[in-house]
C-alpha cells in the first residue's frame, strides 16, 4: 500500500530536504508550498526522476478555510495521509516594544495556527488507519527564547505543547507525534545571521545542513521509531 506523505513548506530549505529524503518506492510525497510554484515543482520533479511518486499541493497553512477545503477533498480521494510533517514557518523579527500586530499575528498563525489547521482535519482518518507519524518543526528558540523573536519563540513553544498533548491522545492508536528543534541551519531563513555569531554560539562551530535535519525526521517517520512519541529532538550542533 502506498503511504501518502505531506510535507508543508517543502518548496525549499529544510522542507525540500525532508521531502526528498522521505521519498521511497512505497510513498507518494505531497509537497506543500504557499507561493513558490516553480521551486515546489522542481522538488517534485527531482523525486519523480528517481522513479518515485511526488506531487505539489498549494495552500497557505495559516488559512484555516483553505486547509479544510483542500485536505477534506484529499481525504475523500485518497483516504488521508499516513505521515504529516508540519514544517512551514516564517519569522518576522522585532524588539517587543516595536512589534507590529501583523508581525505577531502572521508568525503565530503560520507556525502554531498552521499546525492546527493542517493536523485537525487529518487526525481522524489517521486514527482510523491505526498507524501514523506526525513530526512538527519547532526551534531551539522555543526552549531558550531569542532577542527579537518573542512571536517566533511563542509560536514554536506552542507547537511543543501541542506535540506533547497530541502524542498522549494518539499513543494508543499507533500514531507517534514528535517535534524536531533545529538550531542554526543553512537556509534562506538564516542567511542574514553572521557566520561569526554562529561559530561562537554553536559548540560544533558551524551551522547545520538541511540534510542533517531531514535525517532525524526520516528516523521519526520510520517503523524504527515506533516507541518514540512526545519527544523534542534538538538538531543544533550541541546547543542544548
Ligand atoms: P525557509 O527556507 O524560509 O522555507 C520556508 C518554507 O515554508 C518555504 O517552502 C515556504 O514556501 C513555506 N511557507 C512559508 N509560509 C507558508 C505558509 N503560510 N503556507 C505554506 N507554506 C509556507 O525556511 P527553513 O529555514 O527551511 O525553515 C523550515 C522550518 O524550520 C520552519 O518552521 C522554521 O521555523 C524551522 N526552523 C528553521 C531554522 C533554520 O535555522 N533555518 C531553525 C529552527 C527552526 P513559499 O516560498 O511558497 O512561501
Amino acid at each position: 500500500m502506498t503511504k501518502h506523505v505531506l510535507v508543508t513548506g517543502a518548496s525549499r530549505g529544510i522542507g525540500a530536504a525532508i521531502a526528498r529524503t522521505l521519498a521511497a518506492a512505497d510513498r507518494h510525497i505531497w509537497i506543500n508550498y504557499r507561493s513558490s510554484t516553480v521551486e515546489a515543482e522542481a522538488v517534485a520533479e527531482s523525486i519523480q526522476k528517481r522513479g518515485w511518486e511526488a506531487s505539489t499541493m498549494q495552500f497557505d497553512v495559516s488559512d484555516r478555510e483553505a486547509c479544510a477545503a483542500i485536505l477534506t477533498d484529499f481525504i475523500e480521494k485518497y483516504g488521508g495521509f499516513d505521515i504529516v510533517v508540519n514544517n512551514a514557518g516564517i519569522t518576522a523579527d522585532a524588539p517587543f516594544p516595536g512589534m507590529e500586530d501583523e508581525q505577531w499575528d502572521s508568525v503565530i498563525q503560520t507556525s502554531l495556527g498552521g499546525f492546527y489547521n493542517v493536523c485537525r482535519p487529518l487526525v481522524m482518518p489517521m486514527i482510523r488507519k491505526r498507524w501514523g507519524r506526525i513530526v512538527n518543526m519547532t526551534s531551539i528558540a522555543a526552549l531558550h527564547g531569542n532577542r527579537g523573536q518573542s512571536n517566533y519563540a511563542a509560536a514554536k513553544a506552542g507547537v511543543i505543547g501541542a506535540t506533547k498533548s497530541l502524542a498522549r491522545e494518539l499513543a494508543s492508536r499507533g500514531i507517534c507525534v514528535n517535534a524536531v528543534a533545529p538550531g542554526f541551519i543553512d537556509t534562506e531563513m538564516t542567511e542574514q545571521i553572521s557566520r561569526d555569531l554562529i561559530r561562537q554560539s554553536v559548540p560544533m562551530g558551524r551551522a547545520g545542513t538541511v540534510q542533517e535535519v531531514a535525517n532525524v525526521v526520516e528516523f521519526l517517520c520510520s517503523d524504527g521509531a515506533s516507541y518514540v512519541t512526545g519527544e523534542v529532538i534538538n538538531v543544533s550542533g550541541g546547543i542544548i
